[in-house]
């Protein structure tokens, strides 16, 4: 399979990801938030899978950017400007490649880390998305600077991610709807680090 066209099957697999997790990631916005995070997502990425027969052809910039811009006009809540500016930066970053090696993958990521940072205004710590973003990629850089393989990367990368959304039970919310529960939101553990969480276990599954 070429690399854009496995861009597109896992994209479709995160859709199929969301779907599945859908109840649980709703749940988990309950508490802290408005219970749409689940139902959010998976709205959006069913417009993303729609989009993507669009671009069967194109290179992975130009599919990362459709799926983004599905993003951003499909989903109301706060994650969706922030995946879809995340997953549009990637494509940027990718612009061109139909062919993507570590490097490119750990430079799209570092891109789509920052175009979180730029729209939500959230650094480490404040209990995002960012607390399972952040930590993924600085493991999967560690783990590809140490010569580990592309599983391994991911695998390393997938650990870290899950550690930093469990992390954000400790964490008091100081962006977003979760800021408005304030320390009531200890104990319980960020929809958005969650999904990002699945998002990366989906690639780990598809190499
Ligand atoms: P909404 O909060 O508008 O209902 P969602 O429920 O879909 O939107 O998404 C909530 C998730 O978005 C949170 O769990 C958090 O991870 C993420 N989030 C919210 N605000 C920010 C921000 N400013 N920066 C990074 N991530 C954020
Ligand atoms: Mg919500």
């Amino acid at each position: 399979m070429t690399d854009n066209k496995k861009t597109i099957f896992i994209l479709q697999k995160i859709g199929e990801k969301i779907e599945e997790q859908k109840d649980y990631l709703t749940e988990l916005d309950q508490p802290i938030g408005d219970s749409d995070h689940g139902i959010n997502l998976a709205r959006g990425f069913k417009a993303v899978s729609e989009k993507l027969a669009t671009v069967q052809d194109k290179d992975i910039g130009t599919i990362l950017k459709t799926a983004g811009m599905a993003l951003v006009s499909t989903v109301g809540g706060a994650s969706g400007p922030l995946y879809g500016s995340a997953y549009m930066k990637m494509g940027m970053a990718l612009n061109g490649k139909t062919e993507i090696g570590m490097d490119d993958f750990l430079k799209g990521m570092d891109t789509a880390v920052e175009a979180v940072m730029q729209r939500g205004k959230a650094v480490a710590e404040e209990a995002t998305m960012l607390d399972a973003m952040l930590p993924a990629v600085a493991a999967m850089k560690e783990a590809a600077a140490q010569g580990a393989d592309a599983k391994a990367v991911l695998e390393a990368g997938c650990r870290a991610s899950w550690a930093g959304a469990e992390h954000t039970k400790d964490l008091v919310a100081t962006k977003g709807r979760a800021s408005y529960v304030g320390e009531r939101g200890l104990g319980h553990q960020d929809p958005g680090a969650t999904s990002f969480s699945f998002m990366l276990e989906t690639v780990k599954d598809c190499l």
